[in-house]
């Protein structure tokens, strides 16, 4: 039916980039827990968070890896807050050409957060001693075949920059993996 609505939740991890110390705890367990097999390496370059680091002006700013994006954006902002100068990618979640951030170093594929699909929790929420990151659930209602179409449009992004039978691979590898898990 066309206009039936469907229930889901979303998930959100509220950030307070004041309580985070830049351990980076968050980086290891989230490379840790998607290696294949899980636990057997970790490599915080392919952790889906990173945590933008400028010791010496005080910030560090977590960041979660959002969707893949085929081009460099035009413009950039940056920001003063608190007195604090942000870099002008810091806040931004893309995985995009301009900087090596969640990129898988092999293969070059675009890493994205999926919330720890499978897990009780988010591990970089439970691992995060210093409470910089918490997990927010609610309910909304999506038209039906709205996350479908999410993710035909991730599946023509990526078959437009690797190739689809490089996709094709990589989830046959994926899948293979989970099975030996
Ligand atoms: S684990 Fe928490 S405190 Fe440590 S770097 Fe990550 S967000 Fe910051
Ligand atoms: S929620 Fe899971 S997949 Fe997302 S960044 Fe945290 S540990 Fe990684």
């Amino acid at each position: 039916m066309k206009d039936e609505k469907l229930k889901k939740v979303v998930k959100t991890i509220k950030i307070d980039v004041d309580k985070c110390n830049g351990c980076r705890a968050c980086e290891v367990i989230c490379s840790a827990i998607h290696a294949a097999p899980k636990y057997s390496s970790n490599n915080p370059a392919r952790a889906r968070i990173r945590v933008i680091r400028a010791p010496l002006s005080d910030i560090y700013v977590p960041v979660y890896s959002g969707d893949y994006a085929p081009a460099e954006c035009a413009g950039r902002d940056k920001y003063t807050i608190d007195g604090k100068e942000y870099d002008e990618c810091a806040f931004c979640r893309a995985s995009c050409p301009s900087r090596d951030e969640f990129k898988e170093p092999d293969s070059g594929l675009p890493l994205k957060c999926d919330m720890c699909e499978g897990e009780e929790e988010p591990q970089c929420v439970k691992w995060c001693l210093a409470e910089a990151l918490v997990l927010e659930e609610r309910e909304e209602e999506v038209e039906e075949g709205q996350e479908q179409e999410e993710l035909e449009i991730g599946l023509e992004a990526l078959a437009r920059k690797f190739g689809l039978q490089n996709v094709i691979d990589s989830i046959d590898r994926m899948s293979m993996a989970k099975k030996e898990e």
